[in-house]
């Protein structure tokens, strides 16, 4: 993933901010004087649900057992031997698979063998929930000054997301109650094959998300439809701040609301944070901009260094040392209650 040109966010939040004065002073204009507004005080209470327990512990071993093929970079042996393994993994756990294999070309011309993995449960519900995570790793750690060629592990970047949402599998499959909406898993390829630095040559349009612009545009089903998608990018770091992303405010800002205060009562506000950032080219924006789902990222936002991204991103610290089980609990635990809570 990349971010977005800043040019291109300023010129955004100057029209989101001439859009507001304007909608504020066609209010105050319409309001008549002397008349004090009735003020309504909505206490939300949220009956009890019974919900699986997200283990932080199996999510972890999900997050070394993909480290263990190797780097799941396209067009080798870990990418193939990794993806069968995740195939089998969601069969297993009560998911209906479906195989989505394509080529793709990569900004240098290479062709991709490429493989996005569609898991869905409960296909008879009209009312479904997308959970993504792309499954790649890049294969390059171009953000290190040593070996900057070579891949890393992407325990955090590709790794976590996809260890959080087996784990979420393993536990509702496990559970007696299901939630009433269906969902439907799917692991992206070719997320992080996009262009870097050190390539010669002009900067390349939507070089990142393959596997994500691939489906958009050929949806396993045709009439395909969900009424809101969650995609997770980098879940798994020590202390992980996420914050509300820019793109995923654009499109999904009810969303982001609804996962942050869902979160927030779930004890998980110290990683879900109310703070506004950057939008991000990740598989999400595709999936708003294609597949017209509103889709939001729950990716890391490390506010301390001014990058974005956590100081290990596109380099080789992100291996199995930068996972922390409490943070993938919390993304995956906040999942499943979202899952549970949605109404038919
Ligand atoms: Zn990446």
């Amino acid at each position: 993933m990349e971010l977005i040109g800043h040019m291109k966010n300023n010129m955004n939040s100057i029209s989101i901010k001439i859009l507001l004065s304007l909608s504020i002073g066609i209010f105050l204009l319409s309001c008549e004087p002397n008349k004090k507004p009735v003020e309504k005080t909505v206490v939300e209470s949220l009956p009890n649900i019974v919900t699986p327990a997200f283990s932080g512990d199996s999510s972890y071993k999900y997050v070394q057992d993909q480290v263990a093929f190797g780097p799941r970079v396209p067009n080798t042996k870990a990418h193939k031997e990794c993806g069968d393994f995740l195939g089998k993994f969601f069969m297993k756990n009560g998911g209906f698979l479906t195989r989505q294999e394509f080529t793709a070309k990569a900004f240098d011309g290479t062709e991709l063998k490429l493989k996005n993995l569609i898991i869905s449960y409960n296909h008879k519900a009209a009312k479904r929930i997308l959970l993504a995570a792309h499954w790649d790793t890049r294969p390059f750690a171009d953000q290190d000054k040593a070996n900057p060629k070579e891949p890393s592990d992407g325990a955090n970047d590709g790794g976590s997301g996809v260890a959080v949402l087996m784990e979420l599998a393993r536990a509702i499959n496990a559970a007696e109650k299901k939630p009433d909406v269906g969902f439907d898993i799917i692991l992206f390829d070719g997320e992080d094959y996009g262009q870097p630095m050190f390539y010669p040559g002009p900067y390349q349009e939507d070089s990142w998300c393959l596997g994500s612009q691939h489906w958009a545009n050929h949806k396993h089903n045709v009439n395909y439809r969900a009424y809101y998608g969650v995609l997770l990018d980098m879940v798994g770091a020590k202390n992980a701040t996420f914050a509300r992303e820019g793109v995923s405010m654009s499109y999904a800002p009810s969303i982001v609301n609804n996962v942050w205060a869902t979160a927030e009562r779930l004890g998980y506000g110290n990683h879900f944070i109310r703070v506004d950032s950057d939008p991000i080219t990740d598989d999400h924006a595709y999936i708003n901009k294609l597949a017209m789902i509103p889709m939001i990222d729950i990716i890391e936002y490390e506010m301390s260094d001014g990058n974005y991204f956590g100081s290990y991103w596109h380099t080789h610290d992100d291996n199995i040392n930068v996972i922390d089980k409490n943070t993938l609990k919390a993304v995956g635990q906040t999942l499943i209650e979202l899952l549970y809570r949605e109404k038919l």
